[in-house]
């Protein structure tokens, strides 16, 4: 984060703004529409400042700038096209510590103004930091078309319960759930659609149903939600939805932190990943404090690598969960196969290359020993193995060992779908040298099979065996 957004109450307060034309007259509207007392300094102004002189009280100065002028002044805005003068106020302005914005000069603003989307107490600001204003503005226009313009009204029909509501619902995390339900329930449409009287009603009751089972213990859940292997734009909506539910996030060490900052800001976040042979907890550990959460009445997410039940070991937890009666939920990921292979350009399946895909792990509880060889060296099959990096040497003897030919295609995906994704490619015997010299480090994923050859642009046809695609 660039800067810090806030909302600031200029209510009574005394704004500046220094322009006689357009971009003056907007800023002097939007200030006095939050309810500052606006002064223009200008020799000449325009139609639309005029108007906002005689409709709302914004006062023409007809003179330069003075000191005295910033005396009391909570902001300042210059839209002058004359660069001396922007200068001039802006020194003004610093020396009283008043902060200033210079309309089209970011680099003399002490503040930017976000695009804003204004439902009167509800408020969205959006910012580019004065760097690309007109993206804010493109986002800003399809927020309209998301909140609704009853928005307001919501707002301030919440903000005339809360006082009750803090005093019926003491504890802080009953209150926050009261209100989740409420902004979700039929109190929400009455109010969007203008009945106030029945919302008051309907609201009503529904706090005196929250108070009167106050007492009653609250009753936890646990949300096991696949995060993907890493682009955030990759989240199911239900992900993002339960992310922004959860109290207490417990994650894996595959979680990314552009990921985890869509977790709702307040939620505990629990460290609990798992570096091969370094457990940071162990796995009955982490059912057993998912247990405890849950018991104590949090709502608690449990954020998940890829797929939980892709070699996430999602089946032992929910065991764990559904051995102590603790509700749960489970919602699939894109694992590190579909999105590495998707973001590298390699398709698993391919009507001439592959036709069947098989995902096995070289971290089994035999290692890569454990692999059944006969199963994973087929004609037209594509091979995927997770947690394989560290024994990627053993992986490819025992290919070849096994029958598979020392020159089929193969390929490590390293922090796949992730602004550093990184493909090291060459024949399957070829593979782990190519990966020591390149020094392939975690996350990374082994894929093995002719369709890596359809990715033209690979390492693999550099080394001189360019293989056309056949159709
Ligand atoms: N449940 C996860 C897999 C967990 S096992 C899923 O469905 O994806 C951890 C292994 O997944 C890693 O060792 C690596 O092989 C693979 N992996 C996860 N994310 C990855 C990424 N962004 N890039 C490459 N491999 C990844």
């Amino acid at each position: 984060m660039d800067k810090l957004p806030i909302f600031l109450d200029v209510k009574g307060r005394r704004v500046l703004v220094v322009g006689g034309g357009t971009a003056a007259a907007r800023k002097a509207e939007l200030a006095s529409r939050a309810g500052a007392a606006v002064a223009v300094h200008a020799v000449e102004i325009n139609d639309d400042l005029r108007r906002l002189v005689r409709d709302r009280g914004v006062e023409h100065r007809a003179k330069a700038t003075a000191d005295g002028d910033f005396e009391d002044c909570v902001l300042a805005f210059c839209a002058s096209e004359d660069d001396a003068l922007n200068e001039r106020v802006r020194s003004l302005a610093t020396a009283r510590g008043v902060p200033v914005n210079v309309v089209d000069r970011p680099d003399l603003c002490d503040f930017t103004m976000p695009a804003i989307l204004d439902r009167g107490s509800f408020v969205v600001g959006i910012s580019s930091g004065g760097e690309a204003p007109l993206l804010a503005r493109m986002l800003k226009a399809r927020f309209e078309t998301l909140v609704p313009a009853a928005y307001g009204q919501l707002t301030r029909f919440a903000g005339s319960w809360r006082g009750r509501v803090r005093q019926r619902l003491a504890d802080f995390d009953r209150r926050r759930r009261f209100w989740e339900d409420m902004f979700e329930s039929t109190v929400a449409e009455l109010v969007f659609s203008g009945r106030e009287d029945e919302a008051e009603r309907e609201m009503a009751r529904m706090l005196d149903a929250a108070a009167a089972d106050a007492d009653a213990p609250r009753r936890g859940e646990v949300y096991l939600v696949g995060a993907g292997p890493g682009d955030p734009d990759l989240l199911t909506f239900r992900a993002l939805r339960l992310m922004q539910r959860a109290e207490v996030v417990l994650y894996d060490r595959l979680i990314g932190e552009q990921v985890l900052n869509l977790v709702r800001r307040d939620a505990e976040r629990v460290y609990v990943g798992k570096a091969p042979l370094n457990h940071t907890l162990p796995q009955e550990e982490i059912g057993a404090l998912m247990v405890r959460l849950a018991r104590e009445g949090r709502r608690v997410l449990r954020l998940k690598g890829g797929d939980p039940f892709v070699f996430g070991r999602g089946g032992e937890e929910i065991e764990a969960l559904a051995a102590e009666g603790i509700p749960f939920q489970v919602v699939p990921g894109i694992t590190a196969a579909t999105g590495c292979a998707a973001y590298a350009g390699i398709p698993l399946t391919h009507r001439d290359h592959a036709h069947a895909c098989v995902f096995a792990t070289g971290h089994g509880a035999d290692g890569p020993a454990g692999l059944n060889w006969d199963a994973l060296v087929q004609p037209m099959q594509t091979v995927v193995i997770y947690m394989g990096l560290s024994s990627l040497h053993e992986i490819a003897e025992g290919f070849v060992a096994h029958g598979g030919d020392p020159k089929t295609p193969a390929a490590i995906v390293e922090n796949g779908t992730r602004p550093e994704q990184r493909i090291v490619a060459a024949p399957i015997a070829e593979l782990p040298a190519r990966a020591d010299a390149q020094k392939v480090g975690q996350p990374a994923l082994i894929i093995i099979g002719g369709v890596v050859r359809l990715r033209r642009d690979l390492a693999w046809y550099e080394a001189g065996e360019p293989q056309p695609v056949e159709r």
